[in-house]
């Protein structure tokens, strides 16, 4: 089997090969080609900590397997950071562990590419301002990854703790871009693609802060009880995910799904706007993406880097 250690990924995938493989698992997952496993997660009573596996297979990109990890609140005093995560991948033909790899990095990257492949799909023609709503490690590889599908001209951010809103200024400057702080009607009002990477759990963008043709990509809900988004706001949008079922469970759109506001069908895979079999954004004026986050996302990263490592000479061979 490989082994490629985290410390190798950031000289190895690149935002672009992150894009392209989470935009291909999206498709093969709308095809029929791909599905996920239902995810495990657990609060173990130890060290505070959430653990759990997010799995699938893609029989098109011939990935099998899962990321194993979660979050350690008091990882601190180990100086490591609290999101650990490790990708094990298996040999669809035969069983055998293929590889394990580093996944925090990739979490990271792959997690960016979901929200910039809805940009590409789902936002306005001529999109110029980017808000961002959220300043923590995430939302510096959010905004990358956004700045890369098309032609910002500005970034106006919020963030519910207003110290941390100098990651979002210098990540524009490395960009290139303006940066502005802002309030949220403002910024509701200004942006024409929105990105929310928080740790949220009540709405903070609220149904009466967006005017005009918009595109939301809600990244931060990922567990039942966290919440970014007004369910009005969810209620009066056209609605995609990287899976429906974990979207109205433990995604956004839960919060309109119980109210009622929204059913299953409202709520369209985003892999069928890229191939092709539904039209996207159509005449909406607001879209929303709910970027729940799913287990083929890290093994199409993740299988992606292995090949990278291979052809560079930074994959380790070890006999299991
Ligand atoms: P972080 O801890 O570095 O930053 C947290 C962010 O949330 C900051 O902007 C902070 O100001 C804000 N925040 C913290 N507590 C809050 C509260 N109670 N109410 C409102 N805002 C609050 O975290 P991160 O690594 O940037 O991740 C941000 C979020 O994205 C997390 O909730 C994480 O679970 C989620 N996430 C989602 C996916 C996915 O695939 N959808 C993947 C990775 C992370």
């Amino acid at each position: 089997m490989w082994f490629v250690p985290e410390k190798e990924i950031a000289g190895l995938m690149t935002p672009e090969a992150a894009f392209d493989a989470v935009e291909a698992v999206f498709a093969a997952m709308a095809s029929g080609d791909a599905y996920n496993f239902p995810v495990v997660r657990e609060a173990i009573g130890y060290e505070d900590a959430l653990y759990g596996f997010k799995g699938g297979f893609d029989r098109k990109g011939a990935n099998l397997g899962l990321k194993a990890g979660g979050y350690w609140p008091n990882n601190q005093k180990h100086g490591l950071i609290n999101h650990q995560s490790t990708v094990f991948l298996f040999d669809p033909d035969t069983g055998r562990v293929a590889a394990a790899v580093g996944g925090n990095l990739l979490t990271a990257l792959r997690t960016a590419a979901a929200s910039a492949v809805s940009i590409k799909h789902l936002a306005p023609k001529g999109a110029k301002v980017l808000g961002m709503i959220g300043a923590g490690h995430q939302s510096a590889f959010q905004m990358r990854a956004a700045a890369r599908t098309g032609s910002f001209e500005k970034v106006i951010g919020w963030n519910p703790h207003p110290e941390m809103l100098s990651r979002l200024a210098d990540t524009a400057a490395d960009l290139g871009l303006p940066f502005e702080a802002v309030e949220l009607p403002r910024l509701g009002a200004e942006a024409d693609v929105i990105i929310s990477i928080t740790s949220a759990f009540e709405p903070l963008l609220m149904d009466a802060h967006v005017k005009g043709s918009t595109h939301i990509a809600a990244m931060g809900t990922d567990t039942k009880g966290k919440q970014e988004l007004d369910p009005a706001l969810v209620g009066r949008a056209r609605l995609f995910t990287d899976e429906v079922a974990q979207s109205v469970s433990i995604g956004e759109f839960q919060h309109a799904a119980a109210q009622k506001k929204i059913s299953d069908s409202d709520v369209t895979a985003i892999g069928r706007v890229i191939t092709g079999d539904h039209e996207g954004r159509g005449d909406a004026e607001v879209t929303i993406f709910d970027g729940t986050g799913v287990g083929l996302q890290d093994l199409a990263v993740a299988g992606a880097v292995v090949e990278l490592a291979k052809q560079q000479g930074k994959a380790i061979e070890v006999e299991i």
